[in-house]
């Protein structure tokens, strides 16, 4: 039995890996759909809180950060706790590779607040913005556009602008200063477990930035993929 309680506060059940998720994450046009995730997320939850036969809009439903939390406790059923990474310089006049061990247990979680939506008013334009947390749904449609960016991650959490449903025009048109303390905000009430990494490069100090389910140690530890 692998129960644990969610960010959100919401109980889970979960069932270790299989060959048949390492088939569904090594499968390129699920990953790029993030269908590939989402398939393994509705495989290995045995029970979401009452639920004891979840489907795949149950999956989408849930909040990001709970998402990322099962997929990490995933990890840590299946393949224990040690994360050993191999990480790459990006400094090109280097490229060295660095080992790095990190462990699961040690990763920091963030509960969510019972708040879902967000009042916040812009301070140069005085504008008045309502916004939520990300979902799978949202995911879904963030990994279909074909080129992401901040404006795009932002957008997506966005519920209305003075009253008004957001557009990319308005994002584009938005003030640097707006838009900094607006993603500092979003930032600030988000929840769920920090997988940020970041470490110095043994050989020439460079700072590498990365995220633990970015890296190819996370769930296929000894795979060159
Ligand atoms: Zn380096």
């Amino acid at each position: 039995m692998h129960v644990f309680e969610l960010p959100s506060g919401v109980e889970v059940e979960l069932r270790e890996m299989t060959g048949a998720e390492e088939e569904l994450l090594t499968n390129q046009r699920l990953i790029r759909t993030g269908d590939a995730v989402n398939q393994v997320l509705r495989n290995c939850i045995v029970r979401l809180g009452d639920n004891d036969e979840p489907v795949v809009k149950d999956v989408l439903d849930l909040l990001s950060g709970d998402r990322l939390f099962i997929l990490v406790k995933l990890r840590q059923i299946s393949l224990g706790d040690e994360v050993e990474l191999e990480l790459t310089c990006a400094n090109p006049a280097c490229r060295a590779t660095n080992l790095v061990t990190i462990d699961i247990e040690e990763l920091e979680t963030t509960p969510y607040g019972e708040d879902r939506e967000f009042d916040f008013t812009l301070p140069g334009s005085d504008r008045k913005v309502r916004f939520g947390y990300l979902d799978g749904h949202k995911e879904k449609r963030l990994a279909a556009l074909k080129e992401p960016s901040i404006s795009s991650a932002m957008l997506i959490r966005i519920i209305d602008i003075d009253g008004a449903a957001p557009s990319k025009k308005l994002m584009n048109d938005m003030s640097l200063r707006d838009r900094s303390t607006l993603r500092q905000e979003m930032l600030r009430v988000d929840a769920g477990v920090d997988t940020t990494l970041e470490v110095d490069c043994e050989s020439c100090g460079t700072r590498i930035r990365t995220r633990l389910e970015a890296e190819p140690g996370f769930l296929f530890p000894g795979v060159r993929l």
